[in-house]
């Protein structure tokens, strides 16, 4: 087996080991990159992009059911699925040629294989490349898969995790999703715009309980609306695959069918045999590894960062983590912030937030209020035909600072930036408000919304409570 020398070594070549991989390279470091799979990650390759290039094409189709209220005549009966998952393949591998480049340009050694800790300064890779790998520093990014529950035995052609359901190249003519959590929503809105039956099965009192209780409602609601079944406090106890579809039985003698289902109940962390146990690292009895402010484990020199290292499973916490981590490897001042993390949900209408919710400001002691805006006032929102929705901003009363906000509607994702600036720099609501917006946008729904809370709305009724501004 060969012996390698690295000054830097990542394992895992996800949204947190490559940029990891690429910013100690910035640094003058040798660095080396162990992937087993693709590189790109599940992001890139079973997550993030596909989902959202096929999203991309359901909301197409969605928007031009309005296109007769502009004049056009459109049939879209002629719908081909097929070309959506191509165009989905498509940008897949084009950003994955992308990638494999910068890692070339950077001078990264990339090993193909899976890589196992053998102890706390050495890696042993297996695959298509063997070595065993000294460095100085090691960055662990190892990510999450699909949660395997033997209840349900997956077949991936009719009980599919969220991989085998990207990788469809037909459409179901019906679904159900068990688990309303972030991915079985975008997938239950991504289905329901392309015409396929869906149906929602959540344990919990409500679809997204993670989000504030008003985002978790509009979406309910707008689903409704849409023709999906939402089926809450539902226990799932089994799963039957026949020849034209399944059964899923749940407590209560209750059953549902369709033609498939996906489960999307959560995910494994790959903490285990990975050798972390070898080299002495902490990992916490829900595998997660236990790591501090520079993202380093409880062994100097080794770091951790992605999924397996925060309750954020989110690409960009990854990212910016891996960074965190590689300049403090490199030696560099660095720490992890987590006061102003955004969120994204892809599903139609979209959902954005950062920082805290109203109940959860409350829970922290804080004298919290909210200012609410809906988009169906906005001049811009009725133009272009998509007024569903709000934007709310969490302040505290004593001080004005923006603590949290939170948005439903169209280009929520893009929206959610503005308030993620705002909280990072620990702006007030007069910030906000004496920002001037352009007209007609759908980012006035932030000037309008902090109007709102400051008790002097411009384009809706004022609220009695308010008091004359200073
Ligand atoms: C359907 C879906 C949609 C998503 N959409 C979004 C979204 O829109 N926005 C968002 O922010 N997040 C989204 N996510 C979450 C996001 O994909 C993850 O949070 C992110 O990929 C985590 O990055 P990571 O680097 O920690 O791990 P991963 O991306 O899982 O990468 C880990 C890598 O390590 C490799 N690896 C593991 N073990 C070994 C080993 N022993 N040896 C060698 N290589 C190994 C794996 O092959 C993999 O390539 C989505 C996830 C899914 C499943």
């Amino acid at each position: 087996m060969d012996q390698k020398k690295f000054d830097v070594v990542v394992l895992g070549g996800g949204p947190g080991g490559y940029p990891a991989a690429i910013r100690a390279a910035q640094h003058g470091k040798s660095v080396a990159l162990i992937e087993e799979k693709d590189l790109g990650g599940t992001c890139l390759n079973r997550g993030c992009i596909p989902s959202k290039a096929l999203i991309a094409g359901s909301e197409f189709l969605a928007r031009l059911n309005h296109a007769a209220q502009f004049g056009v005549q459109i049939s879209t009966k002629d719908f081909d699925y097929e070309k959506l998952a191509h165009h989905k393949d498509g940008v897949v591998e084009k950003m994955k040629t992308g990638l494999e480049g910068l890692i070339a340009t950077n001078k990264i050694t990339v090993f193909r294989g899976r890589g196992q800790l053998v102890s706390p300064q050495e890696i042993k890779v297996i695959g298509q490349d063997s070595a065993l790998i000294r460095a100085d520093k090691i960055i662990v990014a190892t990510g999450s898969e699909p949660r395997n529950i033997s209840a349900f035995p997956f077949d991936y052609e009719r009980i599919h995790d969220s991989t085998s359901l990207l990788a469809l190249k037909t459409l179901p003519k019906s679904i159900i999703i068990i688990g309303g959590g972030v991915i079985g929503c975008e997938f239950a809105s991504l289905y329901a715009n392309l015409g396929v039956q869906v149906t929602i099965l959540e344990l919990l009192p409500r679809i997204l309980s993670t989000e504030a209780e008003e985002v978790s409602q509009a979406l309910t609601r707008s689903f409704i609306k849409k023709g999906i079944r939402v089926e809450v406090g539902v226990k799932v106890q089994k799963i039957t695959r026949h020849d034209q579809g399944i059964v899923v039985d749940v407590e209560g003698n209750k059953q549902f069918e369709a033609e498939c289902c996906l489960v999307a109940v959560g995910r494994s962390l790959n903490t285990s045999n990975i050798g972390l146990e070898k080299a002495g690292v902490l990992v916490l009895d829900n595998g997660m590894v236990s790591v501090n402010d520079y993202m380093e484990t409880s062994v100097k020199g080794i770091y951790a960062v992605g999924d397996i290292a925060s309750k954020w499973w989110l690409a960009h916490v990854a990212t910016h983590q891996g960074l965190i981590a590689a300049d403090h490897a490199c030696g560099k001042t660095a720490k992890m912030h987590y006061n102003a993390i955004p969120s994204v949900i892809f599903t139609h209408p979209e959902i954005g937030s950062v920082g805290l919710s109203l109940e959860e400001a409350k829970k922290r002691g804080f004298k919290a209020k909210i200012g609410a805006f809906p988009f169906q006032a906005l001049g811009k929102s009725q133009a272009i035909l998509e007024p569903e929705g709000f934007a709310q901003i969490v302040i505290d009363e004593t001080t004005g600072q923006v603590l949290g906000a939170q948005v439903v509607g169209y280009e929520a994702s893009t929206l959610i930036s503005e308030m993620t600036l705002a909280i990072t720099n620990e702006l007030t609501v007069e910030c906000l408000s004496n920002t001037i917006h352009a007209h007609p946008t759908i980012g006035e729904v932030w000037g309008e919304a902090a109007m709102m809370a400051e008790g002097f709305p411009l384009s809706l009724p004022r609220p009695r409570t308010s008091q004359s501004k200073k």
